[in-house]
């Protein structure tokens, strides 16, 4: 100010008010300061986001290379119904019917584009949509841990909950399904697709557990991982061996999308977790890999990365709801700069 008189000062306030003020907020706001993020690979049609009790918007994920209409199936909570509200929503306008098909365009993509079914586990959340779909599904190969495909065999697929529509199992086999028991850590090809995938075992609510997938398609990846408590309270190290695998994938930026399950809001018991997480336990996860990616030199690796969070148990009381709730505590805490999505039923999601 020494320097200036009266007038020039004033001059030198409007320039900064006026050109380096916009110039700047024009800066931050722009791409090259913001996190870029990965080109897209992939595209998921939401066919169900919760975790109950809305019985028609259960876990049910398609997945697809980007612009591809070959579609694997992540768990299958709501199924047809889910393919009718997304094509209801336009999401399958690219898929032609032969005209002499004689099928509902929701019953052939059910058949035709619906290629193989990745089961996390076999609580009925994650089922039902598959079994009420069996008697108008073709044959398809359901993928999950032997525990996973045990208890569907014995206890769903058994001509007393319903017909045997698998190849293994009770007589009379009707063989649409094929069982296809995936060992935890080892790649295998989802057959007819493009996708790989390996499986990692996590726990859900011990001694229960549940089935994580990192698919992969052409060098690129998502990672689903759906019911599981956070390692403290489940006293594992499972989600931490996950991220230890994934860590170089997420600091090149190969891993797209994590999904991963945030089925209360906060305040929750430990102890009424019942094996799953809320959004200080989801965020702890989440710092926890942030740290390993910080300790292999990656700093700041999360910055943009989409964390798609499912299976958000809507509740029964009147208010805020669950995913307003979780949706605040989350941004609230989301010092990793994680690009949170809560998806919806019947939308698409490119990443
Ligand atoms: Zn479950």
């Amino acid at each position: 100010m020494y320097f200036f008189n009266y007038r020039g000062a004033g001059m030198i306030k409007r320039f900064v008010i006026l050109i380096l003020f916009p110039i700047l907020v024009f800066l931050l706001a722009s791409p090259v300061y913001a996190q870029v993020p990965p080109e897209t690979k992939f595209t998921c049609i939401v066919l169900g986001a919760g975790g109950g009790i809305e019985d028609d918007n259960l876990s049910c994920f398609l997945i697809a290379e980007k612009d591809s209409s070959d579609f694997i199936c992540l768990d299958a909570g709501s199924l047809y119904s889910g393919i009718k509200k997304a094509e209801s929503a336009g999401l399958f306008n690219e898929i032609l019917i032969p005209e002499n098909s004689g099928l509902l365009k929701s019953a052939a993509i059910l058949q035709n584009n619906v290629k193989a079914y990745l089961i996390s586990h076999a609580h009925l959340d994650h089922i039902s949509g598959l079994v009420q779909a069996s008697p108008s599904d073709t044959q398809k190969t359901i993928y999950g841990s032997s525990a996973t495909i045990n208890f569907i065999k014995d206890n769903i697929f058994n001509w007393q909950i319903w017909p045997n529509f698998a190849d293994e199992g009770s007589e009379f086999q009707l063989k649409k399904y094929h069982y296809q028991v995936v060992e935890p850590n080892v790649e295998f090809q989802v057959t007819g697709t493009s996708f790989t995938a390996k499986s990692f075992t996590v726990s859900h609510q011990e001694p229960y557990t549940s089935t994580a997938f990192l698919i992969g398609n052409n060098g690129n990846f998502i990672l689903y991982i759906c019911d599981t408590g956070p390692d403290a309270i489940e006293k594992t190290k499972n989600l931490n061996t996950i991220w230890e695998n994934i860590s170089t994938l997420v600091a090149s930026k190969k891993l797209h999308a994590i999904f991963m399950e945030c089925s209360y809001p906060d305040p929750r018991k430990a102890n009424e977790l019942f094996g799953h997480l809320s959004p200080v336990w989801m965020i702890s996860e989440l710092t926890n890999l942030e740290g390993i990616c910080a300790k292999n030199g990656f700093h700041q690796a999360l910055q943009g990365l989409n964390v798609i969070v499912t299976g958000i148990k809507p509740g029964i009381k009147s208010g805020e709801t669950s995913v307003e709730l979780i949706k605040k505590q989350l941004s609230e805490s989301n010092n990793p700069g994680i690009n949170f999505i809560i998806p919806l039923q019947g939308e698409r999601i490119d990443f």
